[in-house]
């Protein structure tokens, strides 16, 4: 069954539009940022690739700051960043199997 109409959301680090599925959400709620793999948690989101580059890009450009309207503060960010981390690793452990 394939979906036609893709959502299509933009990445803050490297603000090209991707499907939603190839992204990874960020909510931003009541103060606190956390990472949103589900897509479904409370809160302003935004999105970002699965790639540590983009978060980097949009970290370095104030992108969570000016898409949020408030400054998450870089702990919270690098925390964030983590978490990506972690879960694009488990990731790449499940398959995909191409390294050289
Ligand atoms: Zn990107």
């Amino acid at each position: 069954m394939k979906n036609k109409k893709q959502p299509m959301r933009r990445c803050i680090g490297c603000m090209q539009s991707k499907p939603k599925e190839q992204l990874i959400r960020i909510a931003w709620f009541e103060g606190k940022l956390s990472l949103d793999p589900t897509g479904k948690a409370k809160g302003r989101g935004v999105y970002i690739c699965r790639d540590q580059a983009c978060l980097e890009k949009a970290t370095k450009r104030g992108a969570f700051a000016r898409s949020l309207h408030e400054d998450p503060g870089r702990p919270q960010i690098e925390r964030v960043a983590e978490e990506l981390a972690a879960e694009l690793g488990r990731q790449t452990a499940e398959g995909d199997d191409h390294a050289e």
